[in-house]
């Protein structure tokens, strides 16, 4: 959820009227043991900063193992001494995960949190009679009483936590989840480092901080590295789910929305390409998402080498930028002005570049090297599911469709039919019309001007009548020369209204012929007769509708002198 502007600007005024006073004063109540040892002031700022920008990142959430050395930093020098340093972490900890601007806010969000938990840390431990200073060694009352700072400290970070997830986050989630307890267990398993660091830091000055600060950061490594690995298992997981939904797909738009809806989930993606490859040698935008929306563009093509998605076909392998400036010179300029980083990936199959996908983010260093690979594996998957519904999607059409006019078939047409009728019969539907149209005198057409002439008038019929039909019917191919319009929702006189509106623009405007017997274009008029029935008035079912349709064509029309439309009439 969004923090709203009010409150980030609230949270800038609690921290400007807090902090600095806070800090005086602790100055002036609990004054840091200090005189002169610039030296070793300088050795633990440097630990803590080492140890501030090595966060473990678990699920997403950067652990900051700091408590450990705030809790040397404390007893050697003081609650004064603890709080700056602890200040100087939160900054150095936001600055290395480079947030956004508009994440600004949680500068003072957090060192606001971190001057609470130092101050009443402190405060606790010297009201129970705590001391700070070099020789606690000799007083085992002190040291009992830090492990009573160090849980308090614990604890008043895990409130404020909390109370800013409900307050200022207004998040719904428990905080108390796996998140908590793995840093909780960290927090505790760190925690007796801190006494080491005090005790041998008492003894042996310095070179304590070196033998206690290897160990951690070997510790952090091996966190790490471990925490890494089982993102990657938990990526590599996601990714097989993920390829069998794309299977499972069937349609090539279902596909593509189904990949950009994943890759967003689980990505940082502010904008996403999808090219495809045609004609061999260009590269085409077929999809383009910004900021979660689709956007329609028509954009040039790119040839292979051009722009960044150009090299990426050309190469044949995936690339990863971090920056505007590491993919600028390359850019053809339709990256929008505010991408950063950018994921780029060719989409492979059978050894051959199909397409490419290009992903940007707005924040630098958005993507990691290991998101690259598990990229390039969906991306394999994408291209099987594509290829899968782009077949389908051509069975498909081939089992619907007349190869010459692309108009339904026949068989599909009876479908619609049955399904209208059922429609009609459970009351969805009032009416429903049908037109029949038998071009006149075909046969005539054939022989004078060929074959090939008479398949260029079906397909051009064809085209007139998807036009003038548009989405309010179905049009299909009957059979040889004759066509069928089905018409839900239209009573008899729309129905034939429509019927006129075709005899008309069969009759009135010539077709061209390209491929007659003589060589040059020609223009020829032909006319059709057209037969108009409707349901429930004419006909009960569906092949009464086709029969009583069909009656009114040869009987009304043809008959009367063709170049006419006629409708069903009982008598
Ligand atoms: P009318 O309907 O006016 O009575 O006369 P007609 O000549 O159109 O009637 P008929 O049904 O006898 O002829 C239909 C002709 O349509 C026969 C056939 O040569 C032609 N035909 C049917 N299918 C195709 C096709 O796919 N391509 C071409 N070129 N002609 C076709
Ligand atoms: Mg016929
Ligand atoms: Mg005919």
């Amino acid at each position: 959820m969004a923090v709203q502007p009010k409150m980030k600007k609230a949270i800038f005024l609690v921290w400007l009227l807090l902090v600095p006073a806070g800090m005086w004063f602790t100055f002036q109540t609990f004054p840091p043991h200090f005189s002169g040892q610039w030296l070793h002031i300088f050795a633990f700022l440097t630990l803590t900063s080492i140890v501030a920008i090595m966060p473990m990142v678990i699920n997403n959430t950067p652990i900051f193992l700091i408590q450990w050395v705030s809790l040397a930093t404390f007893l050697s020098f003081g609650l004064f001494v603890e709080m700056i340093f602890a200040q100087a972490a939160v900054i150095l900890l936001l600055l290395r995960l480079r947030i956004q601007k508009e994440q600004y806010f949680r500068i003072p969000l957090n060192l606001i949190m971190f001057f609470l938990v130092s101050f009443l840390s402190g405060v606790v431990y010297y009201s129970l009679g705590g001391q700070t200073g070099p020789n606690l060694i000799n007083d085992p009352h002190s040291l009992w009483l830090a492990a009573v700072y160090a849980l308090v400290n614990y604890s008043l970070n895990q409130v404020i936590i909390t109370f800013y997830l409900y307050f200022i986050y207004k998040s719904k989630e428990s905080y108390f989840g796996k998140d908590f307890i793995v840093e909780t267990i960290t927090t505790f398993i760190t925690l007796p480092l801190g006494f080491v660091l005090y005790m041998f830091y008492n003894q042996e000055g310095l070179l304590a901080l070196l033998f206690v600060a290897i160990p951690f950061a070997s510790l952090s490594i091996i966190f790490k590295l471990y925490y890494s690995s089982e993102k990657i298992n938990e990526y590599l997981q996601k990714a097989a789910e993920i390829g069998h939904q794309m299977a499972e797909r069937l349609e090539v738009n279902g596909v593509i929305d189904l990949f950009i809806q994943k890759l967003s989930e689980m990505l940082p993606v502010d904008y996403a390409y999808i090219f495809d490859v045609v004609n061999e040698d260009e590269l085409q935008l077929v999809r383009r998402i910004e900021c979660g929306a689709r956007v329609q563009t028509e954009i040039a093509k790119f040839k292979k080498n051009e722009g960044i998605s150009g090299v990426v076909w050309n190469k044949q392998k995936g690339y990863l930028y971090n920056s505007k400036k590491e993919w600028k010179s390359y850019s053809k300029g339709f990256v929008p002005a505010d991408a950063e980083s950018i994921l780029a990936v060719p989409i492979v199959r059978n050894k051959n570049v199909i397409g490419v996908l290009m992903l940007a983010s707005k924040r630098k260093r958005a993507y990691e090297k290991s998101q690259l690979m598990i990229v390039d594996i969906l991306c394999s998957y994408f291209a099987v599911a594509i290829e899968n519904a782009k077949h389908y999607e051509l069975t498909k059409t081939q089992s619907e469709r007349c190869a010459l006019t692309k108009l339904y078939n026949y068989r599909y047409f009876e479908k619609v039919l049955n399904e209208e009728f059922d429609k009609l019969f459970q009351f969805e539907r009032k009416v429903l019309s049908l037109i029949i149209l038998d071009i006149d005198h075909f046969k005539a057409v054939n022989d004078t001007y060929g074959h090939q002439s008479g398949n260029e008038i079906l397909s051009e019929l064809a085209a007139r009548l998807s036009k003038l039909v548009g989405s309010r019917g179905t049009v299909a191919r009957y059979g040889g020369e004759e066509f069928v319009v089905l018409l839900p929702e239209a009573n008899k006189e729309e129905a034939f209204q429509m019927a006129e509106m075709i005899r008309q623009a069969i009759a009135n405007w010539p077709f061209t012929l390209h491929q007659s017997l003589e060589l040059t274009q020609q223009q020829i008029k032909i006319t059709a007769s057209i037969g108009v029935a409707t349901a429930p008035e004419d006909a009960e079912d569906a092949l009464a509708l086709v029969r009583h349709a069909d009656r009114a064509l040869y009987v009304g029309a043809k008959r009367a002198g063709r170049n006419r439309v006629a409708e069903y009439s009982t008598c």
